[in-house]
Formats: structure tokens, sequence, C-alpha cells
């Protein structure tokens, strides 16, 4: 197939912001696609040339690709780099300036994907032939026969860039499309609620396909041979993972178990989550974004051929660094040192894992992902033998709230995370985040539970549709006991009823402050200024550093919220009653202690 015709397409997918309609483009592009070529299409949509566990990368420096492109157009390095600070894109730019070479030029040989698709593989890391001098030509071969719309993709696809608004979500709307209109000439002439139907149960199963077996090209490649047929055999394959189940919160052990009932409860381990696929001698490992890390840690594939008996499985468990000497936990900003492509045996020397094992979804063939938790954990408990590095979670079967209470204050005291609990008879159900785990964190058992009681300082009028209550946003402020100062913490802008914001406007519109009154320290500058009079009560998921508010400000960084709302007014507090900057510290030093929640899910 011409790349021409893929970059065109692209280039209409780009320029419309509707996601349907960006759906339909990529429908009827895939229609088009060959079935051979399918796979390359879908990769180089996703940014890659392979699923992203091959760890095949052409990720490669703007740099480089600025001088395949000066040595594709005679243009100098400065236009280049000129044309980039204005476009700030180098897809853009070398759009730009292959239209400008190929004035005058009339022969052009076309692209095909075919050898789009091979240069780009020949530039990659892995497999790849490596010197940066080649890859620059590979990568100026492209350019020379590109038009201007193909340069455009063929400069962003190296950079994992692509920009077409595209993600896995609407490729698998797109099959869906693609599949219902073949299924039925008449499709587009149903009605638009049938439509959706049809859609939504076609997506469905793809996505079932999708998250079993993580590579879409693959997938797309079933689809467009032997249509929704062909997925019936798509299964979970030792070297490919899952796409990993992920856990509900709630705010108390009440809560948990008035929704779980009798239910496993573990300790959850601060590290990373591991998958392992093992297949006899072949072992890897695959973090929680499906990339291949088994380099990475030499003792856990060690571990796994002397410590797990069957020859062929599938587990997961999270992996944390271990103080031997002390027996204690390193915490996460510890482990995650772990995760390196270079001095790994040294850092391995330095902080040796252990694995805790909470999860088997595969044993000798077997797919275990729809049997229910408590068979998985006691298969689990039957193919590990004990050792050094390789441990099965801690687990609990609890169905009291105080007994669960209990089971997380002592993990929080072993300075873990907090406890994951379990539905005892849900099966796997990977890609998903339902409430077959609950996780409860310190963080939002302490913090959470917590609201404070803050005093507003300022605030912004609407934008959009609140421009008619005069208020859109409070700023507002924690008590400095000792200073007598009220110190900015956070900007609130949630959580306001319409009737909220017409009372405080009428309210603070009356001590409005031409300058910032004194006893307030902001750096924050709100449009007004008011006196600080009133309370309000504010809840928040978190307190973080920031070096935009006052409260707590030590060398540059104060204490901030995250995501904070406002949950009532407390007209019954005085200004001076508010929260202090001390409680505020107090917090934040506990969910430091207890609460690493780096990660970003
Ligand atoms: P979070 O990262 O806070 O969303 O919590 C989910 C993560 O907790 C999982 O992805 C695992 O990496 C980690 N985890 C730690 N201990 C456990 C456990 N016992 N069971 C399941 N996940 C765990």
């Amino acid at each position: 197939m011409d790349f021409k015709i893929v970059a065109e397409y692209f280039d209409r997918i780009e320029n419309v912001s509707s996601r349907l309609e960006m759906t339909d483009i990529l429908a009827e592009l895939i229609a088009k696609v060959p079935k051979d070529e399918i796979k390359k299409i879908v990769y180089l949509m996703q940014g890659q040339i392979a699923p992203a566990f091959e760890g095949q990368e052409i990720g490669f420096g703007e740099k480089l690709i600025s001088s395949a492109i000066v040595k594709a157009t005679g243009f100098s390095r400065k236009d280049v780099d000129e044309r980039f600070s204005k476009t700030g894109d180098l897809g853009t730019t070398a759009e730009q300036l292959i239209e400008g070479k190929q004035q005058g030029s009339l022969f052009v040989t076309e692209l095909t994907v075919e050898k789009v698709f091979a240069n780009l593989q020949r530039m990659s890391t892995r497999g790849g032939e490596g010197s940066q001098e080649l890859k620059k030509k590979l990568l100026a071969e492209l350019f020379n026969s590109a038009s201007p719309t193909e340069a455009r993709y063929i400069a962003r696809i190296p950079l994992s860039n692509i920009r077409l608004g595209v993600g896995d979500p609407t490729i698998m709307d797109a099959f869906a499309i693609m599949i219902a209109k073949q299924n039925d000439k008449e499709f587009e002439e149903k009605k638009e609620d049938d439509r959706r139907k049809i859609k939504i149960e076609l997506r469905e199963q793809i996505e079932n396909a999708y998250n079993v077996y993580s590579d879409l090209g693959e997938i797309a490649e079933i689809l467009k041979e032997h249509g929704m047929k062909g997925l019936a055999n798509v299964s979970i394959t030792p070297g490919t993972p899952i796409r990993p189940t992920a856990a509900e919160r709630l705010p108390s052990a009440k809560e948990i178990i008035e929704k779980l009932g009798k239910c496993a409860v573990e300790s959850k381990y601060d590290g990373f989550r591991v998958m392992i696929s093992k297949d006899n001698d072949k072992v890897k490992i695959f973090s929680r974004q499906s990339e291949d890390i088994t380099d990475m840690f030499p003792e856990i594939i060690e571990a796994i051929q002397t410590q797990i008996k069957p020859k062929k499985c599938f587990i997961e468990g999270e992996a944390l660094a271990y103080n031997n000497e002390t027996n204690e936990y390193y915490p996460f900003q510890i482990t995650i040192q772990r995760k390196r492509k270079y001095d790994i045996e040294k850092k391995a020397k330095e902080y040796p894992l252990k694995l805790f094992l909470f999860d088997v979804v595969l044993v000798d063939g077997k797919n275990m992902m729809n049997e229910p938790f408590r068979n998985r954990r006691k298969k689990l408990e039957s193919i590990v033998t004990k050792g050094d590095i390789i441990e099965l979670s801690e687990m609990k079967i609890i169905d009291d709230p105080g007994v669960l209470e209990e089971f997380f204050e002592e993990k929080i005291g072993q300075g873990l995370e907090g406890i994951m609990a379990k539905d005892l008879d849900a099966p796997y159900i990977a890609g998903a985040r339902k409430f077959s785990w609950i996780k409860l964190k310190r963080s939002y058992k302490g913090t959470l539970d917590d609201t404070l009681d803050l005093v507003i300082i300022g605030y912004y009028p609407g934008k959009g549709k609140r421009t008619q209550f005069g208020l859109g946003a409070l700023l507002v402020a924690s008590y400095n006991a000792k200073k007598d100062r009220f110190e900015s913490i956070a900007k609130v802008g949630t959580g306001l009823t319409e009737d909220t914001l017409v009372e405080l406007e009428s309210m603070l519109s009356k001590i409005v402050s031409k300058a910032r009154p004194v006893r307030v320290i902001s750096e924050v500058e709100p449009d007004y200024w008011v006196e600080p009079k009133y309370v309000i009560e504010v809840r928040a998921d978190e307190i973080t550093q920031s070096p935009m508010h006052s409260c707590c400000k030590k060398e540059g960084k104060g204490l901030a919220l995250r995501f904070p709302r406002m949950t009532r007014q407390r007209g019954d507090k005085l200004a001076e009653q508010a929260t202090t900057n001390k409680e505020v510290e107090k917090m934040f030093s506990i969910q430091k202690r207890v609460s690493m929640d780096y990660r970003q899910n």
C-alpha cells in the first residue's frame, strides 16, 4: 500500500476534533489496508514498530531527525532549527521544508508502507543495525521520496509522537465499526441507537481479546483475516503480557466489608508490579505498562527457575527492595532505583529484591483467569517453594471491619502502604478497575477522612457559565497561629453549588480589600482580595509540596492541597479557629511517612 494514502488519512484524522468523526475516518482507512499490512499501520499509529513488550523502540532525538531533514532537503541546519523553533513540531518543519525543496523537482519515487516500516525497523534500538550515521541515512532516504504530508508523519514516528489524537480505545472502536459495516451492508442506514449498541458489543469483544493479549497489531490482523470469530482463539499466552487488573478505592474498612463481605485482605507492598511469564527456561518480566523489563532483575529470573514449580505459568506480584540486615522494606524511592538499564548487577547487590506473589492466571497451559480468586490463590500457594526471594503476599480472610482495621494499622506500623482487599469469588478482570480489588492506603484513610477548615482570602469571578454569579473560585488559607497570619494553601473551584456561589459572592463582595490584607501571606494573586473572615470546610486528596503556596513555606516550598473541593461553609468558626499550619504540617508528615504514593495511576 502506498504510504501516501495512509498519510492522507492521518492528515484527515489530525484535522477533525470530534472523536466520532475521527473513528469513522480511521474505520475507513483500516477497511482499505490489506491484511498483511494492517499490523504495521496499527503499530505506527501507536507510535511503535512492534508491540510495546518487544521493546523495539525507534525513539531517537530531535537532533538526528533535524540532521536527516538537512540531508534530504539541502536546507542548512540553521534553517531547520529556525523553522522548528517557529512551528514547535518537527513534523510540520519537515513538511514545510520538503515542500520548499520540491518546487522544481519533477520525479519522486512512491513510498510504500513496506518501505517506511522496513527503514524504521532498521533504525530501531533492538535488532537495529546501529550507527547514528546509518540511522540518519535511512531516515533521509525516506524524506527524499516523501511528499510534504508524508514527511510530516515520517518525522513524527521516530519521536513516538504521531499527534493524531488516536489512542488504543479509538483504534478498537474503529475496528468495531469496520466489522459492523462488513457484517451488515445496511449498517449505516440503522438508527443511531442501534448502531451504537452493535458497536459497543463488538468493541467489548475486541477489548476482551486485547486485555489478555496486549498486541493490538496482532488482534487487528486476526480481525482482518478471520473477522470476530478469529478472536475465539485469542487467549493468554506465555511471552505476551496481559493488561493488568486495577484496584478501586474505598475510604474505610467498614465500606470494604459492606461491599465485599468476607474477603481476602493482603498487605499492600509499595514497590513495582511485575507480571512474569515462564515458558520452560524462557522467563520474561513485564511492567504494569507492559514493557519488557526482564533484563533489569537477574535475581528474580534465577528465583523463578528454582522457586516456581510449573514449567509454564503466568504469575503476578510486587517486587520491592529489602534490607536483609534489618529485615525491613526499603521505601519506594529506593526500590525504584532498581528500574534501570545500566549498572544492573551493582544495584542488585546493593538493593536486593523480594518478590511477593499475589496472583496466577495461567498454569501449565490452563487458563485460570475465570477461576474465582479463592481458587487462584490456592493454586498459587501450591506452586511456590520456599526460598530467599519469592514469597506469597501476606493474606488473611476477614469478614469484620474491626479486624480489617487492626490488620491495616499493623501493616502501616510495619512501614507498608496499606492493604488490598480482594473479592474471593471474582475472576481476574484484565485491563479494568473493578471492585474485585479494593485498596486502602493511609493517604486517603488519613488525609481524605480529615477535612480542613480554611479561611477565604480572595476570589476569582467566574468564567463561562459562572460569570453570572460573579464568583468562580476561592483562594483559601490556613492559620499561622504563631505569627497570626493567614497563609495561602489552595485555590478551590469545585464543590461549589450555584446557591453557594450566589451566597458567597454577596458575603465576599462586602469585604473586598483593594490590596492584600496585611495578615494575609500569599504569592498567588486573586482577582479580589478579601479580609480573612469566612471559613469553609475543604476536602482534598492529598497534601503536597508546592512553590506556589505560602502555608508552612520553607526554602521555597510551601504546602498545598491536591484536588481541593469545598464541602460546606463553617459559619460557626472564626478565621482564627481555622486549621492551623501546625496541623497541616502534622497531616503532611503522617502522610509522607506511611504513604509513598508516587505512582501516577
Ligand atoms: P495503586 O498503585 O495504589 O493503584 O495500587 C495498585 C497496585 O498495588 C498494584 O498495581 C500493585 O502494583 C500494588 N500491590 C501491592 N501489593 C499488592 C497486593 N497484595 N495485591 C495486589 N496489588 C498489590
